[in-house]
Order: structure tokens, then sequence, then C-alpha cells
């Protein structure tokens, strides 16, 4: 039953988010979480494909995709 309760734990963790490029949810990947600093210490937060940033950046911009970063990190 531990395995179970894991189980349920890691689907309720699993949070379906949206694209703030495309407007796709993100699934099947790591999203990319964007924090924006905003005036007064306010903040946003969204999140992304790591392509669809990646897409948005000129190609000079370094950048690892979540999914990447996670690959060049030995997958922990
Ligand atoms: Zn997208």
């Amino acid at each position: 039953m531990a395995i179970l309760s894991r189980l349920k734990a890691a689907i309720a963790d699993m949070r379906v988010v949206q694209c703030c490029f495309c407007g796709e949810a993100v699934v099947g990947e790591p999203p990319l979480e964007i924090h924006l600093a905003l005036p007064e210490g306010a903040s946003q937060s969204m999140f992304a494909h790591g392509e669809c940033f990646r897409s948005c950046l000129h190609p000079s911009v370094p950048f690892l995709t979540p999914a990447e970063h996670l690959e060049a990190d030995g997958g922990s």
C-alpha cells in the first residue's frame, strides 16, 4: 500500500501548466518556470515549453531546456 500512496502523491504533484508562448499544456517534459521581478518587490510566475522559450531567444544566448539541464546533470 505504501507504493500506492506514493503514486497518488506523485500524481497529485503533477500540475498541468500552460505554456505562456503557445498556449498549449506542458506535458511529457518538465516545464520551464519563468519568474518576473515586478516593481515594489512583486513578482509573477509563468510556465513555458523549453523549446518555445528557446525560439524567442537570440541564437547567441546560451540556454538549456529543463529536460536538457536534467540530462546534462546526469538525470538527477
Ligand atoms: Zn509552448
